[in-house]
């Protein structure tokens, strides 16, 4: 589970995060919805440390997460996936060297099971024949399919994504969507924070909506795209259907 408590995130004197409440249930599907700016990316990236807390808590598994260093960090990450709106792979490695360097340098796998592994991860995201190519010689939608793989490496409880199809020409959008559906019904807890409505109304076990630093709106998708509580979230709405 996460537990967030009066979390807040401050960048000099201007708060972009309001002293949140969240919890999220273990294999839950949460969708983070919101305006640009709203505070999206803050929040799931304070929950693995990308960035740190100004005031409140974050739990994992009711174990407060606040300023770890060393292998108490690292122990942190493995537990906590992150894909990132733009892939980050790593240009120089392969797809599959991509997933074993964290395998080999940080949980000390030896290099036959970590490449094991990562084919393993390659084939749930229907890359294994890419294994040997570079990034550049991958799409969009593949380099994107490898970043997922590589985060599920550590077999996290937990994976957090930002914006993950929003760098993806509309073609390629499908075909990531469609591994993370199946991840979604592997019981890992997944954060997502997405503009396309059909992944968060038909994946989504709620949908939470956060404008100007504060949590709006947290429902069941049904009733969030049905009924939604605020004049905020309705203009919003509005805006992005
Ligand atoms: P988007 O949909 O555009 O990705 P978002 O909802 O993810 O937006 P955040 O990236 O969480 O929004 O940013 C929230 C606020 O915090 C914004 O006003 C942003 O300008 C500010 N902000 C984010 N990172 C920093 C930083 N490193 N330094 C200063 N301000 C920041
Ligand atoms: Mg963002």
């Amino acid at each position: 589970s996460i537990e967030f408590r009066k979390a807040a995130k401050s960048y000099g004197d201007h708060q972009v995060l309001n002293g949140v409440d969240l919890q999220i249930d273990p294999g839950e599907v949460v969708a983070i919805l919101g305006p640009s700016g709203s505070g999206k990316s803050t929040l799931i990236r304070l929950i693995n440390q990308l960035e740190s807390l100004s005031d409140g808590e974050i739990l994992i598994d009711g174990k407060p997460t606040r300023q770890l260093t060393g292998s108490a960090l690292r122990q942190l990450r493995s537990r906590v996936g992150f894909v990132f709106q733009q892939f980050n792979l790593y240009a120089h490695l392969t797809a599959q060297e991509n997933i074993t360097l964290a395998l080999e340098r940080v949980h000390g796998w030896d290099k036959r099971a970590a490449r094991a592994r990562a084919l393993a991860l390659l084939r749930q995201v229907g890359l294994e024949e890419k294994a040997q190519q570079m990034p550049a010689q991958l799409s969009g939608g593949q380099q994107q399919r490898v970043a997922i793989a590589r985060a599920l490496a550590s077999s996290p409880q937990i994976i957090l994504f930002d914006e993950p199809t929003s760098a993806l020409d509309p073609e390629m959008i499908g075909e990531v969507l469609q591994v993370m559906k199946d991840l979604a019904h592997s019981g890992i807890t997944m954060v997502v924070v997405t503009h396309e409505m059909q992944f968060a109304r038909e994946i989504a076990d709620r949908v939470v909506f956060i404008d100007g630093g504060d949590i709006l709106e947290v429902a069941p998708p049904a009733e969030f795209f049905a009924r939604p509580q605020h004049a905020r979230t309705r203009r919003f709405l509005q805006k992005v259907l």
